[in-house]
C-alpha cells in the first residue's frame, strides 16, 4: 500500500505512506508552498528546507498557544499566502496542531498538509482532523476540525528521535492495541523499542496498522459523539497529569491506561490478567507505571476535562483487551478509587 485517500465528512486526505519529503516537490510546487517547523527540526534539517518558504516556531508544548497563532499568521501575511497556497506542517504533534488551526482560521481557511516527524505525530497527532492549542493550564480547549489535504509519512524523519519521543510514540501504540488489536498487543509484548528502530518494515507494520485503526474510528465519528471517545483511553487521567506534573505526553497516558485498570477493577467486570498485561509492557517500553500524585489536585483538573457531563465522565475501561467500553463515572467514584489506589499521595 502506498498512496490512497480517505473522504472524511470534513475534508479528503491523501495518505503518501510510504513517502519521502524529497519527492514533495514533485507533487506541489515548492513556489507555492510554505513549511511550518520547529526551531530543532529546522536545524536538523536545513538542508531540506532550502528550496522553501519556512516559518519557524519554537519547539515545546508550551508554545502551543494563541500568541504563536498570532505570530504565525503574521508571518503568512508578510510572506504573501493566500488561498490557493499549501501550508504545510513538517514536526511532532505541536507543529502539526499550530498548522492546521492557523490554517482553518487564515483568510477562512487555506489548504493545509502534514509531514509528522515524530511516532506520535505519525500514529496519532496528524491523523483525524482535530487542531487544537491550549489556553493557559487547558489543552486544545481552542481548535478546530478540519482534514489536511495530504499526510506525508517519511520514517527517514525517525533518525534523530530521542528514546524519550520513541516512548511517547509507543505509549499511542499501546493505547490502540489495548484498545482494539489484542493480536497487536501480543506483537508488542515480543518486541521492544530497540527492536523496532532497527527493523524497519516491522515499524512501518506498526505505523500503518495504527493508522488503519485511528482512521477507521475516525471514519465512524469524526466529531467525537460516540466511537471517538474510545480514543481517550488513559487521557482524561493522563491529560490532567501532563499539565501538573512534569511528565511527557507518553509517560501520563501510560499512568492513565494503568489507573484505568486500577478504576475498571472496582467498577465493571474485568479480566484480572489485564492490569498486569500492561505494567509489563509500558515498562516494557520505557514508560511508567506508578506516580505518586495530589488526587485533590487531580481531581480539579479532571472537572474542568471537556468531556465531563454534569458531575460525572465518559471514562474508557477495558473489559479485556481488545474490549473496551465507554462507563459513565461519578467525579466521587473515581476519587475514592484513586485515594485508595497506590498510585497516589495522600495530601
Ligand atoms: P509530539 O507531540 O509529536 O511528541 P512535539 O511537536 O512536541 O511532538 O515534538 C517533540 C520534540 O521532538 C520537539 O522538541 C521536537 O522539536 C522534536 N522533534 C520532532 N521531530 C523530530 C525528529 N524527527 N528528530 C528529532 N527531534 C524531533
Ligand atoms: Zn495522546
Amino acid at each position: 500500500m502506498m498512496d490512497y485517500s480517505i473522504t472524511f465528512p470534513t475534508g479528503t486526505v491523501k495518505y503518501m505512506s510510504q513517502g519521502s519529503f524529497a519527492a514533495l516537490g514533485s507533487v506541489y510546487d515548492p513556489s507555492h508552498c510554505i513549511i511550518i517547523t520547529d526551531d530543532n527540526i529546522a536545524a536538523l534539517y536545513s538542508s531540506l528546507l532550502k528550496t522553501y518558504k519556512t516559518i519557524i516556531i519554537r519547539a515545546g508544548e508550551e508554545h502551543k498557544n494563541l500568541q504563536t497563532i498570532e505570530s504565525v499568521a503574521q508571518q503568512l501575511l508578510q510572506s504573501e499566502i493566500h488561498k490557493k497556497s499549501m501550508m504545510i506542517g513538517l514536526g511532532g504533534g505541536v507543529v502539526t496542531d499550530i498548522t492546521g488551526f492557523v490554517a482553518s482560521v487564515y483568510m477562512r481557511g487555506i489548504p493545509f498538509g502534514f509531514i509528522p516527524t515524530t511516532l506520535l505525530g505519525m500514529v496519532d497527532a496528524s491523523i483525524g482532523g482535530k487542531n487544537g492549542v491550549n489556553l493557559g493550564l487547558n489543552k486544545n480547549i481552542l481548535g478546530t476540525i478540519r482534514q489536511p489535504e495530504f499526510i506525508l509519512f517519511d520514517p527517514g524523519f525517525l533518525k534523530t528521535l530521542s528514546t524519550a519521543e520513541w516512548s511517547n510514540g509507543f505509549a499511542e501504540i499501546i493505547k490502540y492495541a489495548c484498545l482494539f488489536d489484542a493480536n497487536m498487543f501480543e506483537e508488542l509484548s515480543k518486541h521492544s523499542i530497540e527492536y523496532y528502530m532497527q527493523d524497519q518494515s516491522s515499524l512501518n507494520s506498526l505505523i500503518l496498522r495504527c493508522v488503519e485503526w485511528k482512521n477507521k474510528i475516525v471514519l465512524a465519528d469524526e466529531k467525537e459523539n460516540n466511537s471517538r471517545k474510545l480514543l481517550n483511553f488513559g487521557h482524561t487521567l493522563g491529560h490532567a497529569l501532563e499539565n501538573l506534573y512534569h511528565l511527557t505526553h507518553g509517560q501520563a497516558v501510560s499512568l492513565g491506561m494503568i489507573a484505568a485498570c486500577t478504576i475498571a477493577e472496582s467498577t465493571i467486570k474485568t479480566e484480572v490478567s489485564v492490569k498486569q498485561r500492561l505494567l509489563q509492557m509500558v515498562q516494557q517500553y520505557k514508560l511508567p507505571y506508578q506516580y505518586h500524585f495530589d488526587v485533590k489536585k487531580t481531581m480539579g483538573l479532571l472537572k474542568m476535562d471537556k468531556k465531563r457531563n454534569e458531575s460525572s465522565i465518559d471514562y474508557i475501561l477495558l473489559e479485556d483487551i481488545g474490549r473496551p467500553i465507554i462507563k459513565s463515572l461519578s467525579f466521587e467514584v473515581i476519587e475514592q478509587i484513586l485515594e485508595s489506589s497506590d498510585h497516589a499521595s495522600h495530601h
